[in-house]
């Protein structure tokens, strides 16, 4: 049972965890749960803070994350507990003020220092749940993801090492919940083989979820979020947007990509590999289903099951005569994006160009300036991936006409078929996303259909 920010954001939410945990017993849960809503971001925002040089600052701006922390277990724990909290805390400030400190100081690579940083979001609120829980007469026990989840040494995203992992999970988990414990855990966090502490990437508590619920063979992998489920679209364009009651792990897997909040894309793979059902469901309304990613063959088909997008992407259109009948060069230009750790979402080509879109353009300039090396480059700023998904993509004919025929008064460039062939994606300005989805979802979702 993996539990995000905001379902663990403040003494309420706190507690419908420790009641829907308690809903769980007889199946034998294991918890892991986010940082408290903002806590990472405020974090790495004291981090950005420390490198300027301001440590007092930095910790200054950490102080009213630990009063929520303080005021959830003052509201839901007893006096012992929420003394062993406060010793728990002390120590944490005192590392991270030491943290920060090193940070100011460069006295270690930064990269490193980030991620130790974060890690105190996950940290505290997995150590603050375990009391409520505790105090809820759940036998709940801390377990440290650092001592579970072994990764290699890319900071900031880390890759888990599977085996080992594996093996740590079945070893110090089993055994808890064999003795009838509940593990709680904090997602995100991990460590390198040499026990330095990293992180898994933003959002990564739902890969952790998954490794767990893998390692152990789970029945059930339950993401517990604020929304009830996946829906066909963003509701906050369409308010008629509704829960879908399943989804297959590819479908799951092309939304995730293509920006639909709910799913780290990462999360899917160790569910896959084991056909684990993956639930997701609302904190908020725990009686809801939610929907359940599922092998194929168990799920339903619809023509079309989503409609995502993802905004802010940049456009590259990559041009040189060169490339007509030559070979290496989409490997030369694949190959910058790689040295620059870029990576490329869509991407279309014709004789003479490739058009690939990025969501992420830290490195934008130093990627054009190597691509003008080998060819002409444009930049196309301000525009949307959307992605439209669903298993019925892959065998009726028509749809593609359909999808387009309903947006036909839009500018559409780089179409792309995926190689899943459950999702048809393209790329429209960023100020149309609306415009386009709505048009869709009425296309695909109306009473009409
Ligand atoms: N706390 C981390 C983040 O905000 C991880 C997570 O929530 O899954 O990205
Ligand atoms: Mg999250």
């Amino acid at each position: 049972m993996k539990f995000g920010g905001t379902s663990v954001q403040d003494a309420e939410a706190f507690a419908r965890v420790a009641e829907i945990v308690a809903g769980e017993m007889e199946n034998s849960p294991v918890v892991v749960t986010s940082a408290m809503s903002k806590v990472t971001d405020a974090l790495l925002f004291a981090f950005e803070t420390a490198k300027k040089g301001d440590v007092e600052s930095a910790i200054e701006s950490l102080e009213p994350h630990f009063q929520r922390h303080t005021i959830v277990s003052v509201e839901l724990t007893d006096e012992a507990q929420q003394k062993a909290f406060q010793t728990e805390l002390y120590f944490a400030k005192n590392e991270l003020k030491d943290l920060l400190t090193r940070v100011s100081r460069r006295s270690l690579p930064l990269s490193m220092l980030k991620d130790a940083v974060v890690s105190y979001g996950e940290q505290l609120s997995s150590r603050l749940l375990t009391f409520v829980c505790q105090a809820k007469h759940l036998n709940a026990r801390h377990a440290d993801s650092r001592r579970l989840i072994v990764t290699d040494d890319e900071y900031g995203s880390a890759a888990p090492i599977w085996d080992e992992t594996e093996r740590f999970i079945q070893l110090e988990l089993q055994s808890s919940i064999n003795k009838g414990e509940i593990p709680v855990m904090g997602g995100f966090i991990a460590a390198s083989r040499s026990g330095e502490t990293t992180t898994l990437g933003r959002g990564g508590s739902d890969y952790s979820a998954a490794l767990v619920g893998a390692a152990l063979k789970a029945r059930e992998i339950q993401i517990w979020t604020d929304v009830t489920g996946v829906l066909t679209c963003d509701p906050r364009i369409c308010p008629e947007a509704r829960t879908l009651k399943t989804l297959s792990y590819e479908e799951a897997a092309e939304l995730a990509y293509f920006g639909a909040k709910v799913l780290h894309p990462k999360t899917i793979q160790p569910a896959v590999d084991l056909q684990i059902p993956v639930r997701v469901c609302n904190s908020h309304q725990p009686a809801e289903k939610g929907t359940m990613i599922l092998p194929s063959s168990q799920t339903t088909t619809r023509l079309v099951k989503s409609i995502a997008y993802k905004k802010g992407i940049t456009i590259l259109h990559i041009t040189s005569a060169r490339m007509l009948g030559a070979f290496g060069f989409m490997s030369a230009i694949f190959q910058i994006f790689e040295r620059h750790r870029t990576v490329i979402d869509v991407v279309t080509t014709s004789e003479v160009s490739v058009s690939l879109t990025l969501d992420n353009t830290d490195s934008l300039e130093a990627v054009v300036k190597d691509l003008q090396r080998i060819a002409a480059v444009e930049i196309e700023r301000d525009q949307a991936v959307i992605c439209v998904v669903g298993s019925g993509l892959r065998d009726t004919s028509g749809v593609a006409a359909k999808i387009f025929t309903a947006i036909s008064d839009f500018n559409i460039s780089l179409i792309s078929h995926g190689a899943s062939s459950v999702n048809m994606t393209f790329v429209v300005e960023e100020n149309a996303v609306k415009e386009v989805i709505k048009k869709l979802h009425d296309e695909f979702f109306n009473q009409k259909n």
